[in-house]
């Protein structure tokens, strides 16, 4: 097996600048590139060409020590083999039962390893086919967005046989995966890396190597970072650090590095994470040859986002607008919403433009990419009004259909 870092792509074609920023090969076939006939990417969205949902996933997480001390009453009940969540609860004599259906249905004793196999790795799989797949998370503060992400990502604590510790989330997951994966075939590959945070609409980069401490007390010295547009429909984040990397090992690194930036900021800035979007993505090129002698490349990219915590984006107006005052409204969630009833409702302009967050991930929602979104909620009856608000948001995003288009 060999490993490629920094590839020689003028050996195999013409780089192409694909909507989402990124450089693949440009297709090239036989008949119509006689010079080379071995140089062909593969046209890896054709077989999404009917379109696909978008997946949405619930997750219910365990009642926290400080619930169970109060004995805090339990208002959401989960069905995993019906796939149902069901609330029920009676305030000031009017009582609440709502039902709500899911994609999949993740309950308290779920485990981390659980959601990752059943829900998780064909999407994994999907990437390393060369498709380009995100994963959201969405939900209140405090309901498991980041445990579900994250989890317990050191590797440091990994078992003798390199198997990831049970706390281990979908980001460390998935490395893992795909790093098993690479490392079992015989084909040469690369694998790059960013990990960005988007707070108050501003762009920050969680690989950049200056100093946390210089980056949180300082933090007009924090490096912003400009989002732009491409030229042909996709966006760019300027400057943004891109890891090439070459074991799991190197990304568990990295990931705790971004992580301790965006957790060290959390404390000094006024729980600044519970207010930030958190974007990790990983760019896989596998070059691979046909039995007849050709090479192919593969590209694929997965997008790992843990959203800001969705009480941000209250249903209710009123709330919206204190929320406005106190300087807290979140655009990118606000416009996420917005984004999602236009894709539902069928509306002819769909808002893309209004915020980094969705021009970021333009293609994951009514675009080219396969996406899975992971509700969170809370068991506890305090949680109730928040609770039913990510259940129908979650339920609505279920009616979106991305409509893959042929890559030309
Ligand atoms: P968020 O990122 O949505 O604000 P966190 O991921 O930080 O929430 O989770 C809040 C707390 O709840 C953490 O202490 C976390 O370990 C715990 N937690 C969340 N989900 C689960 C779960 N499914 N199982 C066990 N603990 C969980
Ligand atoms: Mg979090």
């Amino acid at each position: 097996m060999v490993l490629l870092c920094g590839w020689r792509w003028e050996l195999w074609g013409e780089l192409k600048m694909t909507k989402t920023g990124d450089y693949c090969v440009k297709r090239r076939l036989k008949i119509s590139t006689p010079k080379h006939p071995h140089n062909l990417c593969l046209n890896m969205s054709s077989r999404h060409d009917k379109g696909v949902n978008v997946q949405v996933l619930l997750r219910c997480r365990p009642f926290s020590n400080e619930e169970l001390k109060n004995n805090a009453p339990q208002v959401v009940k989960c069905d995993e083999y019906q796939r149902e969540v069901a609330v029920s609860q009676s305030i000031a004599g009017k009582q609440i039962d709502r039902v709500f259906t899911f994609d999949k249905v993740f309950g308290p004793t779920a485990r981390q390893k659980d959601l990752y196999e059943q829900a998780v790795i064909p999407i994994v799989n999907e990437v390393l086919e060369g498709f380009n797949c995100t994963i959201f998370a969405y939900g209140q503060t405090g309901t498991g967005k980041t445990y579900t992400m994250e989890g317990e990502c050191k590797r440091s604590k990994s078992g003798p046989n390199g198997e990831l510790p049970p706390e281990a989330g979908v980001i460390p997951r998935s490395v893992k995966q795909i790093f098993d994966m690479l490392e079992g075939q015989n084909a040469e590959y690369s694998v790059k890396v960013t990990f960005l945070e988007l707070y108050n609409e501003e762009i920050t980069d969680l690989l950049a190597p200056e100093e946390i401490s210089k980056v949180v007390v300082e933090d007009k010295q924090k490096k912003l970072l400009p989002l732009m547009e491409d030229g042909k429909g996709g966006v760019l984040v300027r400057g943004l650090e891109e890891e090439i990397v070459t074991s799991a090992n190197e990304i568990f690194t990295l990931l705790e590095r971004g992580s301790a930036k965006r957790r060290t900021a959390e404390t000094l800035l006024n729980k600044q994470s519970s207010r930030s979007h958190s974007l990790f993505s990983i760019t896989i090129h596998i070059k691979e040859s046909t039995p007849e002698g050709e090479e192919l490349i593969k590209c694929g990219k997965l997008n790992l986002v843990d959203l800001a915590g969705s009480e941000n984006i209250s249903r209710s107006g009123a709330r919206e607008g204190r929320a406005r005052e106190a300087g807290e409204i979140n655009k990118s969630l606000l416009t996420l919403g917005r984004v999602i009833n236009a894709l539902v409702e069928h509306l002819g302009h769909v808002p893309y433009r209004d915020s980094k967050l969705t021009r970021l991930l333009r293609d994951s929602l009514g675009g080219r990419t396969k996406t899975c979104i992971i509700a969170t909620v809370s068991p506890a009856v305090h949680c109730l009004e928040e609770t039913l608000s990510t259940l129908d948001y979650a339920h609505r995003a279920k009616n979106i259909k991305n409509k893959p288009e042929v890559n030309q």
